[in-house]
């Protein structure tokens, strides 16, 4: 229980720091992509000055330093998510399944090409969370299953497995197993530290788990991972349930926008 507490404390003023930090990069950001896109097009008037094999590797470079400027976008756009911690939003009564079914949609494009998807969802488990929030839990850990498959291997040789199953009277599990590369001890112990990640540069920023990690821990569950190098991994999310029908949640799906690297 210490390690935890002092873990929760660690990840809580990270979170704080993330807020304030993603909010100074936002601004600046913004105008350098406006300002990248201006000089890509004032550069085509160039042309008929200057050799067109100039303007050309000038506007590669324009093109490359705008990936770069959107790849931070995207980071911080996760800094942003992992920051927002605990002080959110709208919570409700909201359908297990649902939000797994939503993730799995959002991932599909993906994950159709890495792995077969099997689902096994036992009767409806409603949850007190944030419908979307609770959604990006199961996206993540079906991003990373998904990457954990190599690249190449045939789709129909891999299994990516979502099961819901109700435990206890008042507890529902959610497992994401896949059957990819797997992690060694020494990963599998830091999975959910912020920033960790075994990705190459650029592919990974290591704060999905511990967005999941913040996300969880925030409506009161846990989660957990197991592995074997070479097997594959196992994600297990543990929820209270609380009372309620799927029909009471009508609100309509707040669609986060699906990051497929
Ligand atoms: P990122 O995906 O950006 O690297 P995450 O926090 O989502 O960050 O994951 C951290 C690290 O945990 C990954 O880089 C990878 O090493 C490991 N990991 C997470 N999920 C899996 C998985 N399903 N199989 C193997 N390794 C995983
Ligand atoms: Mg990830």
């Amino acid at each position: 229980l210490q390690a935890r507490l002092v873990m929760s404390d660690r990840l809580a003023s990270l979170g704080t720091l993330g807020a304030g930090v993603a909010h100074e990069i936002n601004n600046p950001l913004a105008y350098m992509l406006v300002n990248l896109h201006l000089i890509h097009g004032g550069l085509e008037r160039l042309r008929p000055a200057v050799s067109s094999g100039t303007v050309e590797q000038l506007q590669q470079i324009a093109r490359e330093t705008t990936e770069g400027a959107e790849r931070i976008a995207s980071i911080v756009q996760d800094l942003k998510v992992f920051a927002r911690g605990e002080q959110e939003t709208r919570l409700g009564p909201v359908d297990v399944s649902r939000s797994v079914e939503l993730a799995c949609k959002m991932a599909d494009n993906l994950v159709r090409h890495r792995a077969r998807l099997v689902t096994e969802f036992e009767p409806v488990a409603m949850v007190e969370a944030s419908e979307s929030r609770l959604c990006q839990v199961f996206l993540n850990l079906l991003l990373n299953a998904a990457q954990a498959i190599p690249e190449g291997e045939p789709a129909d040789k891999h299994l990516i497995t979502v099961r819901i199953r109700a435990q206890a009277p008042d507890q529902v599990v959610v497992r994401v197993e896949d059957t990819g590369v797997g992690m060694t001890p020494e990963v599998l112990a830091r999975v959910f530290d912020p920033f960790f990640t075994t990705k190459p540069v650029g592919e990974g920023t290591g704060l999905g788990l511990s967005i999941c990690h913040g996300i969880v821990e925030s409506m009161g569950g846990t989660i957990s991972a197991e592995s074997e190098p070479g097997r594959g991994s196992s994600f297990r999310v543990v929820l209270r349930t609380v009372a309620g029908r799927a029909e009471d949640v009508t609100r309509p799906i707040a669609l986060l926008p699906a990051r497929v690297p």
